[in-house]
């Protein structure tokens, strides 16, 4: 049995009083859940983030990061930064940071080791456009995007990595994947770890991100290989977040 595991991904939403004022909700709403509930703010809210949370079982992620540990990098922010202020976990490789911002596979590679090695606990977004889902190509762009950003880490590491499949398609756009399209991509990543290591890929956990609500998560997350959510727009409201995680350990 895997654990539950639900992300809030804020995107750059959220000034520091807007952040601290969610997550007093949001505790105070929260039942006892086995899972794990992780919150990721825009780095001005981290600090004041990972305060509001201590004594919850809440925590609180980065949506990003340099892979180096520190330098002539205006702008950046690196691994020890974050794990300093108390934060557990970063997202890596979120569609909008490949397409806007030029995250390639390689650098994606390297923030997992620097993640690691500070401590960090890795979410790693992959998923297709809706150009290369309608020619098929959905199984080649997964297995090229996962062969090459889990390429620098030892296989004693690939049961510690979270995977996010978001089909670009369905971030942001209120078109959620059927349960069929979530579960079987989430099926073709677990195998894909299998292929480095059967047990890694037993323990690993896979969610599904893309227009998850408090209405779909339950189908989507009663998916055999789907073990939980990554959700933008429907976690910046704290009763929306609740009751996802409450429809994820129903
Ligand atoms: C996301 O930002 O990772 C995401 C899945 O967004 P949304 O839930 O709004 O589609």
């Amino acid at each position: 049995m895997r654990r539950p595991y639900l992300a809030a991904n804020w995107k750059m939403n959220k000034t520091v009083s807007e952040a601290e004022a969610f997550l007093g909700d949001f505790i105070q709403q929260l039942p006892d859940a086995d899972a794990d509930v992780v919150v990721c703010p825009p780095f001005t809210a981290l600090g004041p983030a990972v305060e509001a949370c201590e004594g919850s079982q809440v925590r609180i992620a980065a949506q990003n990061m340099h892979e180096a540990g520190s330098g002539a990098f205006t702008g950046e922010v690196s691994a020890q930064m974050l794990s300093e202020l108390g934060v557990s976990a970063v997202v890596l490789g979120h569609s909008e940071r490949r397409q806007y911002f030029g995250e390639t596979d390689e650098a994606l590679a390297r923030k997992l080791v620097s993640a690691f090695d500070a401590g960090l606990e890795p979410i790693l977004c992959v998923g297709e456009s809706e150009a290369e889902r309608d020619a098929g190509d959905t199984a080649a762009v997964l297995t090229r995007q996962i062969e090459a950003d889990l390429a620098e880490i030892g296989n004693d590491r690939l049961a510690s990595v979270v995977i996010a499949y978001e089909p670009i398609w369905a971030i942001g756009t209120g078109r959620t994947a059927t349960t069929e399209q979530a579960q079987e991509a989430c099926a073709q990543i677990r195998e894909l770890v299998a292929a480095r290591s059967p047990e890694a890929a037993e323990a690993v956990r896979i969610l599904y991100g893309g227009s998850m609500k408090p209405g779909n998560a339950g189908e989507l997350i009663a998916q055999p290989d789907v073990d939980g959510g990554l959700v933008g727009g429907a976690s910046l409201d704290p009763a929306d977040f609740v009751a996802i995680v409450e429809a994820a350990v129903a």
